[in-house]
């Protein structure tokens, strides 16, 4: 029996690449625009809290299972700034304004001077899966994905942090990965991979 489940995510990107990890399992991923246009409070203080919150509201919304992931960036350095904060970081200069440009520019600013040894970096993801709103066992997938923050700007694919996050592996930033590279190894594909094992266990 097919089973619907909605994605608290406006994304595009993220619905497909979802979809096509659950859909051979029996899973219809429905985008939540489907049902609802708005957006809860993020008031959690780790990625895992957040990302309960967003499926709790998208579960509550839809009345169906719901799927959310939160993640952001975090930087030794910085004592793991900015992390939850990620796609708010610059609101404090900038404020209405901000955006994946003006974020990056604060991060490279804030590590001005840190030698290369000390710019080690890791995105991270938390993905979850709630059976409805008020489940009291979210099944929970994570990843995270290690490189260093750049001293300034390389590639233009990706979005976020990508053009300075460094990946030694491949020896290119993530804006220069391909979409096919960076989704063999991202923190978002660690997470699902994590989630789809559980789910396909009827954890
Ligand atoms: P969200 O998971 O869409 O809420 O993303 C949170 C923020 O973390 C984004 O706005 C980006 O700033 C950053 N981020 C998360 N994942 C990535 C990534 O794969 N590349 C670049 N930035 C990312």
């Amino acid at each position: 029996m097919v089973q619907t489940v909605v994605l608290a995510s406006g994304n595009a990107g993220k619905i497909r690449e979802i979809s096509e990890m659950l859909q051979p399992h029996g899973w219809d991923i429905k985008p939540q625009l489907d049902f609802f246009d708005s957006e809860v409070e993020e008031t959690g203080l780790t990625f895992i809290e957040n990302a309960i919150l967003k499926a709790r509201y998208a579960s509550k919304k839809s009345g169906l299972p719901a799927i959310a992931d939160d993640s952001g960036i975090e930087v030794l350095a910085l004592q793991g700034r900015p992390g939850i904060y990620s796609a708010r970081y610059s609101e404090d200069m900038y404020g209405e304004a901000t955006s994946d440009e003006t974020n990056l520019q604060k991060l490279l600013l804030e590590l001005d001077g840190v030698p290369a040894e000390q710019r080690q970096a890791s995105y991270y993801c938390a993905m979850v899966y709630v059976q409805h709103a008020n489940d009291p066992t979210p099944i929970i997938g994570l990843g995270r994905w290690y490189g260093e923050i750049l001293t300034e700007k390389r590639g233009d694919g990706g979005f976020g942090y990508d053009p300075i996050f460094w990946v030694e592996e491949f020896e290119k930033s993530a804006a220069e990965m391909s979409k096919v590279q960076k989704n063999q190894v991202s923190h978002r594909t660690q997470a699902l991979n994590a989630l789809v094992m559980q789910l396909r266990r009827g954890a």
